[in-house]
């Protein structure tokens, strides 16, 4: 805390700092500060990270969400498909052959 005591905030010059930010490094006062998710981090930083965050991730949700969507139809149809060619592949030669059929003698 000594350190910190005798840091200026950035900001303003004649107020003693109370916090560092942790993404930008510098000082601030009490009251340039905000508690984000267990942080205290600067008001720029804090906008900055909000902002950033907000739009990214949610256009990055709606392209995974799209994409997903897509594969999981695409193998569900794989699925199906191949489950169903295998059945029918399995199904003519052993009716033809007459082996499945038969009871054992
Ligand atoms: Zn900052
Ligand atoms: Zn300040």
């Amino acid at each position: 805390m000594s350190v910190l005591a005798a840091r200026k905030c950035e900001r303003h010059p004649a107020r003693e700092a109370v916090a560092r930010c942790p993404s930008c490094q510098d000082h601030f006062c009490r009251e340039c500060v905000v508690e984000h998710a267990g942080q205290l981090l600067c008001a720029d930083c804090l906008a900055r990270q909000a902002a950033g965050k907000k739009t990214e991730s949610r256009a990055r949700w709606r392209r995974l969400g799209r994409m997903s969507r897509l594969v999981a139809a695409v193998f569900l149809l794989w699925i199906v498909f191949y489950g169903f060619g295998q059945f029918l592949k399995t199904i003519p030669t052993t009716v033809h052959e007459g082996t499945v059929w038969r009871p054992g003698d």
